[in-house]
């Protein structure tokens, strides 16, 4: 199964909108009630929703509680208001009347404009009638060939006639909805799915909220950076991610990582089983978790036999808790890889004037330059196969300082046997008295 398949497989159907709506009780995505009575949308700023606080905003931020106390429930845009004849939802033009209705009032001989409203006179409503406003939250009728309504077509008209669709957006931020969901469209395919899964096991988690209109701004800076997957680029990148225009904002970093990990898991799974066959281990997936490792890779290692014998190790190492880092470097057996000659072929050929060619070697490419100690380490030598049945001869050597007597793996059942090993107290180039270096 690819990675879509396995994303769309794994995200459920509430989370597979194009533009994810919550509720506004959601223990994740929503948050308290307004306090403004009425008001069903989650608090966000000053206890009031975000449409309440743009509202007081605007009246000059008078006392808080007054305002909490008496304004109406409805949106931060109070819809307009329409024509005073009964039935018509024209909007306004002029003394509380539409257009249609001001200019038949001025040809009418009436002097009592309420009597005249109230009277059969008035025009009915046009037939068909007209469509209404392109505003989602404006039912008012629109004005001639308009998709707007009368004073929804003069504020289109005073920003310069911009793009439709833009103009009605920029209402839907502030309208019923607002900016309680996260729209995924302009996403490609591929990342829609990624951040969809991800929001979903943040939901799944419940340990942090989200802020839909945090989530949008990440989704929007993602979308303008023409993000094509998460797998892309490395963690690394992720956690200091920012828009193309340099904007951020704190905890997109830590989402993108999570996000990123999650996918990445879903895609190669975890645990041994997973993680075990790659050339790059990733120790969070054994649970592991440390300050300044977070990988082995075994890449240098080319002999097959070798990083076989090499993973073997390194897995019996961490499973008995070994310091990652400390295994790290033993598997950094690169030098010894390299030096190898082409007709070895497994660990049994490698006998002990083989590695006394090696250290001198080593010596002679390296002139006891700091470095060489490590290669000379036993640690960085496959001295146990863990696979290999009880009784074998192995060696398991901890770098403990200073160093006593060699921990023996379970299966050994005597002392290493000098003739199949060398003994690394006198190594031909070994310093004397050297202590033995621990990660
Ligand atoms: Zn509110
Ligand atoms: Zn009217
Ligand atoms: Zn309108």
């Amino acid at each position: 199964m690819g990675l879509l398949e396995k994303l769309m497989a794994a995200t459920r159907p509430e989370f597979r909108q194009e533009d994810l709506a919550f509720d506004p009780c959601h223990p994740v995505f929503g948050g308290p009630a307004c306090a403004v009575e009425g008001c069903d949308r989650p608090a966000r700023s000053n206890r009031m929703c975000w449409g309440h606080f743009v509202r007081w905003a605007h009246a000059g931020r008078p006392d808080l509680d007054t305002f909490i106390a008496t304004t109406p429930p409805g949106w931060v845009d109070q819809p307009l208001s329409a024509c005073a004849v009964g039935g018509c939802r024209y909007g306004l033009d002029s003394h509380g009347l539409c257009q249609r209705h001001w200019r038949q009032w001025r040809r009418s001989a009436s002097t009592e404009m309420e009597a005249w409203q109230t009277s059969t006179a008035p025009l009915p409503p046009p037939s068909p009638l007209p469509d209404v406003c392109r505003i989602s939250y404006c039912d008012l009728w629109v004005r001639g060939a308009s998709v707007f309504c009368t004073g929804h077509d003069g504020r289109w008209a005073a920003r310069g006639h911009p793009d439709v669709e833009e103009f009605a957006a920029s209402y839907e931020e502030i309208g019923p909805g607002g900016s309680e969901h996260i729209d995924l469209r302009q996403l490609s395919v591929q990342l829609r799915l990624e951040v969809r899964y991800a929001l979903q096991c943040r939901h799944d988690e419940a340990a942090k909220k989200i802020r839909p209109a945090w989530a949008q701004r990440l989704v929007n800076a993602l979308a303008d950076a023409q993000v094509r997957s998460l797998l892309d680029e490395p963690e690394e990148f992720w956690k200091t991610f920012h828009g193309p225009t340099g904007n951020s904002a704190t905890g997109w970093g830590t989402f993108l990582l999570g996000a990123r990990r999650r996918v990445e898991e879903l895609v190669h799974g975890r645990g041994w089983e997973a993680e075990y066959p790659r050339t790059v281990w990733r120790l969070r997936n054994f649970g592991i978790v440390h300050l300044h490792t977070s990988t082995i890779t075994f890449e240098k290692i080319t002999q097959p036999w070798l990083r076989d014998l090499a993973k073997r190790w390194a897995r019996w190492r961490l499973s008995g808790g070994i310091n990652a880092h400390t295994v790290r470097a033993g598997v950094r057996m690169v030098a010894f890889s390299a030096f190898l000659p082409a007709e070895v072929t497994g660990l049994a050929q490698v006998d002990r004037a083989l590695l006394e060619r090696y250290l001198a070697d080593l010596h002679a490419a390296m002139g006891g330059r700091s470095t060489q100690r490590a290669h000379q380490q036993p640690e960085h030598l496959p001295a146990h196969d863990p696979g290999a049945p009880p009784g074998r001869d192995c060696r398991a050597t901890r770098p403990s300082s200073p160093r006593t007597t060699p921990r023996r793996h379970p299966c050994c059942p005597g002392p290493w046997p000098s003739t199949s090993w060398p003994s690394w107290k006198t190594p031909p180039t070994s310093p004397a008295g050297r202590t033995p270096h621990d990660g």
